[in-house]
């Protein structure tokens, strides 16, 4: 596993420090509202073991982690309600991946049309 910061926001928010809007909760995800929403439904899914990125996850978290996961992402799509309509789930990771927040995160994008994909390098 690659290194984890136990100070980073989302560990915070993980141990109850930073205060948060929970959409869905089940015993390994967690799931809330981005505190700058860039569409309608903008909500991020974040396993609560100590994984900096997808990769960390895919490798070292447990079939019951994943599990949860998937879980969670379905029941956050079905409570706001954004199946009909479309939606778009996005995950940064590292340098290229413009990650911010080095604790891993699904973005759950919703509500409006989430645009085309990234354009083509000049
Ligand atoms: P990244 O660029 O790492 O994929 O996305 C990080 C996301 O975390 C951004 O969309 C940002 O708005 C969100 N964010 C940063 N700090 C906080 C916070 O304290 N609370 C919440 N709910 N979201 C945050």
């Amino acid at each position: 596993m690659s290194d984890y910061d136990n100070q980073n926001i989302f560990a915070k928010i993980l141990r109850g420090e930073i205060p948060n809007d929970t959409v869905f909760e089940n015993a390994q995800t967690l799931a809330f509202r981005d505190i700058e929403p860039q569409r309608p439904t903008h909500v991020l899914v974040i396993p609560k073991g100590p994984y900096r990125t997808w990769h960390d996850f895919a490798r070292d978290g447990s079939t019951s982690e994943h599990s949860a996961f998937v879980e969670a992402v379905a029941a956050v799509t079905e409570a706001e309600e954004v199946e009909s309509g479309g939606y778009r789930l996005v995950v940064n990771n590292g340098d290229d991946g413009n990650q911010e927040v080095p604790h891993l995160h699904m973005h759950v994008f919703g509500g409006a049309n989430c645009g085309p994909m990234l354009k083509r390098q000049s």
